[in-house]
């Protein structure tokens, strides 16, 4: 069906700053004028969003969706399944693959597999070094002309400052934002949990805050220096929000992300050694979570994102200090993110947690998305903000289970996610 009426939802389209109850029409895949779907001759689906949000569809910037090289943890179709399960109508993939997505060869593949597959778009992003190795530049050049929307060695962190610097010149000469996983791999050492009370009671090496922090602050020289806008990813420490706001007030092309996980949890957690609370960078104390609920109250945090990191039960049922990093999250963050933001810590709006999801990234990647205008694509999702449900692992759309989350009885769902004008997923 090619005409689509969603009716007297609640359509919140922070891009317009409209926020009214009203309807939305689609016709043959982009957002129209409601009048030409009522003179439309032909079938028209109808869709009573009473009740309802209606929203942009949502975009999630980071996102491991393990294709090409571990498809036993998850697929660009599963991966994209659960996006659309979550509410997402956009995911951005990171680069640490194998092969990694350090040349257009396999940014081809992966584009190529997400267009026959995958029932959401799925948007690349490309190395900073060959092999995310940190030695050399990856050559950003091809990558921008390969179609990623930025650049990423996430997982892993350049640690050469010289390196990065020409990164970020580059990128700019290209046109592409930098993305950065924070670690100071000399800080760090073999650290798996918050360097802090707990790491020393459990006598598990510790991950310092500053590990983090101290790559926030070289993201904030670099930026300023060569006048581009980098973006610091999962940002999890309080002394990293502190930098960045004071960075922003001077009008530094800086910005930082926040995944469910970081305010939800902390490293109180990890005292069971249940490694699906272990996560890079890792759960830390009461002082961060409150660092970070401020840094998304003030504006500072702009953006919203899972950092869905699938891994399978074999590998995760190991010792704490053996186990990979990550969790999924994909299924789950919208409600943690509703719960927590908006009903539970009444930081922010619903109307802003639905731009962080949208506006935000949008800007950030300068994506053609996460807006209603007319002649946007037909991608809308469609939420119940206070419909109470329970996390079930079982029924996850993704390949993988790791989750700290089963069980957990959350506020606030996606029940429709329509990309192009096509329902993908429905509750
Ligand atoms: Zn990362």
């Amino acid at each position: 069906m090619s005409a689509t009426i969603i009716r007297n939802g609640r359509v919140i389209d922070p891009s317009n700053k409209h926020d009214e109850i009203g309807d939305l029409a689609i016709l043959h895949g982009k957002i129209v004028q409601t009048s030409e779907v009522r003179h439309q001759k032909s079938d028209v689906e109808e869709i009573d969003a009473k009740g309802l949000i209606v929203a942009p569809g949502l975009i999630d910037i980071h996102v491991h969706l393990r294709e090409p090289g571990f498809s036993h943890k998850e697929t660009i179709e599963s991966g994209a399944r659960a996006a659309a399960a979550g509410g997402f109508t956009s995911i951005v993939c990171m680069p640490n693959t194998s092969p990694p997505a350090d040349s257009p060869a396999t940014i081809t593949w992966i584009k190529n597999r997400a267009a026959d597959l995958a029932c959401v778009n799925v948007l690349p992003t490309g190395a900073i070094s060959k092999n995310l190795a940190g030695e050399e530049l990856a050559s950003l050049g091809s990558l921008a002309q390969a179609g990623v929307v930025a650049i990423t060695d996430d997982g892993h962190c350049v640690q050469n400052h010289e390196l990065m610097r020409r990164a970020v010149e580059y990128a700019r000469m290209v046109g592409l934002p930098v993305l950065d996983h924070c670690q100071d791999y000399n800080l760090v050492g073999n650290g798996v949990v918050h360097e802090g009370y707990w790491s020393t009671l459990l006598g598990l090496p510790g991950w310092p805050a500053a590990g983090e922090e101290a790559i926030v602050m070289r993201n904030i020289l670099l930026a300023e220096l060569c006048d581009h806008h980098v973006h610091c990813q999962h940002v999890s420490a309080a002394g990293s929000v502190r930098l960045i706001r004071e960075a922003r007030a001077r009008g530094v092309k800086i910005s930082g992300e926040v995944c469910p996980h970081h305010i939800a949890l902390t490293d109180e957690a990890i005292q069971n050694f249940d490694t699906n609370y272990k996560m890079n960078p890792p759960l830390r104390a009461q002082t961060d979570v409150d660092a970070i609920l401020e840094g998304v109250a003030d504006g500072t945090l702009s953006i919203l994102c899972s950092d869905h990191a699938p891994h399978a039960g074999f590998e995760k049922e190991v010792e704490f200090d053996q186990a990979p990093f990550g969790i999924v999250g994909l299924e789950t963050e919208l409600g943690i993110f509703i719960d927590q933001l908006v009903h539970k810590h009444r930081k922010i709006d619903i109307a802003r947690l639905i731009e962080m999801y949208t506006v935000e990234p949008a800007k950030l990647l300068k994506l053609n998305a996460g807006t209603l205008s007319v002649g946007a694509a037909g991608d809308v999702t469609l939420i119940d903000p206070n419909l109470e449900w329970t996390v079930k692992i079982d029924n996850f759309q993704s390949a993988s289970r790791n989750s700290p989350f089963d069980g957990w009885k959350l506020k606030g769902r996606a029940i429709r996610t329509i990309v192009g004008g096509k329902t993908v997923w429905k509750l």
